[in-house]
């Protein structure tokens, strides 16, 4: 008893003493939630919403391991907007946001992955510009208006994100093939939302598509996404 109490007071001392190095904060946001379900998938009873919850318990998992700090925006099935998710990740603050979603095309013929830089201002990755978003268009949004950089901080945030949604791409590529890179873009909407870290969306494939779909629901295949988005956000951590 007095050998355990001895050592449980060293154990104690050498908590104390040693100096708590800066543990990376991550907030993953699994798309969609509650009432909004996002796109239906090609296997019966799989909605987005589901299967954005179990990558991102999937990532989450995965960048514990590597002692990241995981934050999920929500753990179970809930409504939440875009801007509260946001939100989350700004109170902490975080050091990086990475919202998960699966696509879905009016005539369920689209396939392949992309990821979206929710910060503002267009850049160029690798010298090409981003693409803009021309599969879904959202109207009611001014183009103009999320070209505006107001501040220092925002415009590296926004650097950075370009340079994870480049490294996300990559990672999905190794691990899903060259054909269905869509790319890196960015859309006018969505970087109205005013992260102040790096973030970015990811869109996994087409959930309503035939064949992405049925691999989608996949766990083989989740794992593998899931793999892919951990290597993005572990490899930009540690640049
Ligand atoms: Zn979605």
């Amino acid at each position: 008893m007095k050998l355990l109490g001895t050592l449980l007071a060293v154990l104690a001392l050498a908590a104390t003493s040693e100096a708590a190095p800066h543990r990376a904060v991550v907030v993953l946001d699994p798309g969609h939630g509650g009432s909004n379900a996002g796109a239906q998938g090609a296997v019966a009873g799989l909605r987005e919403k589901q299967l954005t919850l179990e990558l991102a318990n999937l990532v989450a998992a995965a960048l514990r391991d590597h002692n990241i700090d995981v934050q999920l925006t929500r753990t179970g099935d809930r409504t939440l907007t875009l801007r509260q998710r946001v939100e989350v990740a700004d109170k902490l603050p975080a050091d990086l946001f990475v919202s998960i979603h699966a696509n879905a095309s009016p005539t369920r013929t689209q396939r392949g992955y992309e990821t979206y830089v929710l910060t503002a201002k267009g850049v160029d990755v690798d010298g090409r510009a981003l693409r803009s978003d021309t599969t879904t268009p959202r109207p009611g949004v001014a183009d103009d208006i999320a070209f505006v950089l107001d501040d220092v901080e925002r415009g590296a945030a926004q650097w950075e994100a370009a340079e994870l949604a480049a490294r996300m791409q990559k990672a999905l590529r190794d691990r899903r093939g060259t054909e269905g890179d869509r790319g890196v873009r960015q859309d006018a909407h969505h970087v109205l939302l005013g992260a102040t870290m790096p973030a970015v969306l990811v869109e996994v494939g087409f959930i309503d598509h035939p064949i992405e779909g049925k691999q989608l629901a996949d766990p083989a295949v989740q794992a593998q996404l899931a793999a892919a988005i951990a290597e993005a956000i572990e490899d930009q951590l540690a640049d």
